[in-house]
């Protein structure tokens, strides 16, 4: 399969690595000049499960997607959740009419800005519980294991999805059909929306945050929220579940040890977060259903302040 990575980060980097190491036609896009001068140069650079690996993969600014003959029958988008749209715009070159898009950012309502660009029956939507990180321009940190689960949003798409699934699978990244993947879209929101913005607003770890007294009032608060405003879009989750869920990441000898991704962005690398597209969204969506969500319009606000006191870009 002809593959476009849109958005060569530490995601990026892991699927387009993995998908060609499994023999696609892979090809990275990117505009972060240091990193996509660098895979020119010499490839894609990973330490891959404790393994040194390098793999020669086409990389190109989208400038370059302009003109660019090839058909491509798959893109993955993988920017930050606030860089979609500028990246659906500049790749408008390589989306044909056949061209399947599959998304597979964190945070909620993407398929909106997707539909903008390209086809319904094109779009698929997953979620991946693979992580990834870079260590350099160029260079890429990847370890453990991951899943990803994706389905076709519109009527009509479901062979494109079998496919892309296969493809996946094919690749080691142990994918699935879902025949409901907004609820692991929404369920995973929940497990980011209750806590990326706390512990980057705390400046702690999930473990330490875990362990505050009020931490049981502000999970449930959040996720009762999210819930409420799902159930306005037909999803109808599990809050017990959810709650039960995200506990089981407090543990100071598991996952608990980290900081979430969004303190990783912000606080270590000042870099704006996706706050909008996670609890952002929920109050967005919350006003259009008429559902209060003060928590999340809280967080969302605190976490907004911290970026401009630390100047994030
Ligand atoms: P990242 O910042 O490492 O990568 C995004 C890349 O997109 C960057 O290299 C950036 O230069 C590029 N980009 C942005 N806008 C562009 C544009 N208009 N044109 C060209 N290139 C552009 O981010 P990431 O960590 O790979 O995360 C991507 C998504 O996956 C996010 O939604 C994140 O929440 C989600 N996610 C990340 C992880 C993880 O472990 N890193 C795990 C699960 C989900």
């Amino acid at each position: 399969m002809k593959i476009a990575i849109a958005g060569a980060g530490a995601m990026g980097s892991r699927f387009g690595l993995m998908l060609h190491r499994a023999g696609n036609e892979v090809i990275l896009i990117d505009k972060w000049a240091d990193h996509v001068n660098k895979i020119k140069e010499s490839g894609l650079k990973a330490n891959f499960n404790g393994e040194d690996v390098v793999e020669q993969i086409p990389a190109f600014f989208p400038s370059e997607m302009e003109g660019y003959a090839d058909t491509i029958d798959t893109v993955i988008l993988f920017t930050k959740a606030m860089q979609l749209d500028d990246m659906l715009q500049s790749i408008k070159p390589i989306l044909s009419k056949d061209t399947k898009v599959l998304c597979l950012l964190n945070g909620l309502g993407h398929e909106d800005t997707v539909k903008n660009y390209v086809a319904e029956d094109n779009i698929l939507l997953g979620n991946t519980m693979w992580t990834a990180g870079l260590t350099g321009p160029g260079e890429a940190k990847l370890f453990g294991s991951g899943e990803v689960e994706l389905q076709n949003v519109y009527e009509g798409g479901k062979e494109a999805a079998l496919e892309v699934v296969k493809v996946l699978s094919e690749a080691g990244l142990n994918a699935k059909y879902s025949e409901n993947v907004k609820y692991s879209i929404w369920r995973k929101a929940c497990v980011n929306g209750t806590l990326n913005g706390t512990c980057t607003v705390l400046d702690s770890n999930i473990a330490n945050f875990g362990a505050t007294k009020a931490t049981d009032k502000i999970i449930r608060t959040i996720i009762n929220e999210f819930a409420d405003v799902a159930e306005k879009e037909g999803i109808i989750l599990d809050r017990e579940e959810i709650v039960s869920h995200v506990k089981t990441t407090f543990d100071p000898n598991g996952v608990g040890k980290h900081y979430p991704s969004m303190h990783q962005d912000l606080i270590k690398n000042n870099r704006l977060t996706e706050i909008d597209y996670i609890n952002g969204a929920v109050c967005k969506k919350g006003a259009r259903y008429n559902v209060s969500t003060p928590y999340c319009q809280f967080l969302t606000l605190l976490v907004h302040a911290k970026e401009e006191i630390l100047i994030a870009q």
